[in-house]
């Protein structure tokens, strides 16, 4: 999958790919934004293909053949639904910096893609932090959500902790922040949810969930991922 597709030099592309054995990947295109390039449309951005890659000079692959699977060419049909595939790519990328594979990430990304691209009217805010929150369970940072993270107590559940991993009660108070009921049940429906079947809720309710996404991955992986919408 082409996470990023960046302009180099008079006719080359650096890629950012994200491959399901290998993991996160660079790799130069040569001559690529030439007219009579070889590679012709086939290195866009969020562009799923079969490659072949040489090693090249230092940490990138150079690219000697290409074949594409999905172009996902609905994704630029709208400015909302290239910016929804480029926020969705930049927070596999932050997550998934190295050579290890992750299949499920992969494939949550590249079904992502392709179900944003068939309907572009999937490219929300809430269709985002849904992702990023089937994300952190494909990577194993799934958030408790079930009973409080600090005593198991279903009760009184107020506040989300990234710290303890997962809402906590009342009692067990703490470093976190407050948690509504509707932003947790949300939280639950999409992580039991396809992703083009994402509930509606409320902004209030959204940022919260998405501030649970972000103090998550900050305390256990000790990265920021980029908003998940423009404001
Ligand atoms: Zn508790």
């Amino acid at each position: 999958m082409i996470l990023r597709s960046i302009r180099y030099g008079e006719a080359d592309r650096i890629l950012h790919l994200y491959s399901p054995e290998d993991g996160r990947l660079g790799a130069i295109a040569k001559g690529a934004r030439k007219t009579k390039s070889r590679f012709g449309a086939r290195l866009e951005p969020f562009t799923r293909a079969k490659m072949i890659l040489r090693v090249g000079k230092g940490d990138l692959m150079a690219v000697s053949a290409v074949e594409t699977i999905e172009a996902n060419a609905g994704l630029r049909s709208s400015a909302a639904s290239l910016d929804w595939a480029a926020r969705a790519s930049d927070a596999v990328a932050r997550l998934l910096d190295g050579p290890d594979p992750h299949a499920n990430a992969y494939n949550l990304l590249v079904n992502a893609l392709a179900s944003v691209a068939a309907d572009q009217s999937l490219a929300t805010k809430a269709t985002q932090v849904s992702f990023r929150l089937k994300l952190l369970v494909a990577i194993g940072l799934q958030p408790h959500l079930s009973s409080c993270a600090g005593c198991g107590s279903k009760e009184a559940i107020t506040a989300f902790s990234g710290e303890a991993g997962g809402v906590i009660c009342r009692e067990c108070g703490g470093d976190g922040f407050p948690l509504g009921g509707e932003a947790l049940d949300w939280m639950v429906s999409a992580l039991g949810s396809p992703l083009a079947q994402t509930g509606a809720t409320d902004e209030r309710a959204l940022r919260q969930a998405e501030r649970a996404v972000n103090d998550t991955v900050e305390f256990h992986a000790n990265i920021r991922l980029r908003p998940a919408a423009a404001r």
